[in-house]
């Protein structure tokens, strides 16, 4: 089976930068984003990164700000706040570089087992096999075992694959179900047709492919928030959230959750009372923007805000800003949609003003 995977992995993989480098910097940056995203999504992060952050000690000597920034997009941006704490941690050391042992990989802040083992195998062609969604999946079906991801079923599946992990190039044994994982063993519809592995798959051969695993049933909480886009000739208010907790270190529009029976407009008097002790008067709605995350699905409002008393910036952060110096603010979706949305309305204001 192991042959026909490698054969299979190097005559069809899909061509992806960090697939031509075995830096293990590069490697390390591309597994961290690649943590539940696309790696069509990834592609142009990756490069991006890489132009501004080249190497562990570029990334270290850059402020959180610019890391933020360069995040905005993917999500989950503690990782990114991750990436930066490890890059300083080493480079504080004196050794710029990702640690070749386990044992000191695994301490840096943010390195778990899968980004340890995915890291050591490709970079350094260590023997750590991965388990990532991908695999965990593949595994499942080639031993037909029946259930849904769990710490139990990972032990097994541990057990199973070092079975048949081979003594040599790990890094392309790990790829290459990863890769199984992502373009043929897919969670719905697998290609067991295509398959090079079809003739060891017990799911194929009982006709289970499409039962295994059971799927996850995830509880979606919905969230409403409402926020004020408040204006100051050209300038607009944005405050930073706090450092630790979701969506940490990124800046926003001030505003906040709707309570249970509140209206928007009241809940965002409330909110900006609470936040900046000021006063407002609210204007048309904007912008209503839908954002899904792991766990809420959060329906944002924006609202042009008109100041009737000066805010006293009693908490966080709040800045004025002009728009064209937004791209220096790293923002989550819903606000950078948001500040998309005022630079359109702005520069169609503007080719108006040209055209008279
Ligand atoms: S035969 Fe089908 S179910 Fe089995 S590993 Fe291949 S694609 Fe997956």
């Amino acid at each position: 089976m192991k042959k026909e995977l490698i054969r299979w992995y190097k005559g069809h993989h899909r061509e992806l930068p960090w697939r031509k480098t075995k830096d293990p910097y590069k490697i390390w940056i591309s597994e961290v984003m690649l943590q539940q995203t696309t790696a069509s999504a990834v592609v142009p992060y990756y490069e991006k990164w890489l132009d501004l952050f080249p190497d562990m000690k570029a990334l270290s000597q850059s402020s959180q700000q610019e890391v933020l920034k360069a995040w905005e997009g993917l999500g989950y941006y503690q990782r990114a706040i991750n990436l930066h704490q490890a890059a300083r941690t080493m480079c504080r050391k004196n050794v710029c570089t990702i640690p070749d042992k386990y044992e000191d990989l695994i301490a840096l802040p943010g390195v778990g087992p899968y980004i340890a083992a995915a890291v050591l195998s490709i970079a350094y062609g260590q023997p750590y096999p991965v388990l990532d969604a991908n695999v965990r999946r593949v595994v499942m079906r080639l031993a037909g075992i029946h259930g849904q991801f769990s710490r139990r079923t990972d032990k097994i599946l541990f057990g199973r694959i070092k079975a048949i992990f081979p003594a040599r190039n790990g890094g392309d044994f790990n790829q290459a179900m990863m890769e199984l994982g992502a373009l043929v063993c897919k969670p719905r519809n697998p290609a067991c047709l295509l398959c090079p592995v079809q003739r060891s798959c017990l799911a194929f051969q009982r006709g289970e492919q499409e039962v295994i695993p059971t799927p996850r049933k995830r509880s979606c909480q919905k969230i409403e928030t409402v926020v004020g886009v408040i204006r100051d000739g050209r300038r607009y208010l944005i405050q930073k959230r706090p450092p630790q907790g979701l969506l940490a270190g990124l800046w926003e529009f001030p505003g906040g959750k709707r309570e249970k029976g509140e209206t928007l407009r009241a809940a965002l008097h409330r909110e900006l009372r609470e936040e900046l002790t000021a006063e407002v008067k609210i204007g048309r709605r904007l912008l209503t923007v839908r954002h899904a995350y792991t766990r809420f699905l959060v329906t944002l409002f924006a609202f042009e805000c008109e100041l009737i008393s000066r805010p006293k910036f009693r908490k966080g952060s709040p800045r004025w800003v002009f728009l064209k110096a937004m791209k220096r603010y790293p923002f989550p979706s819903g606000s950078a949609r948001i500040v998309r949305f005022l630079e359109d309305t702005e520069s169609r204001r503007e080719r108006s003003r040209l055209t008279g």
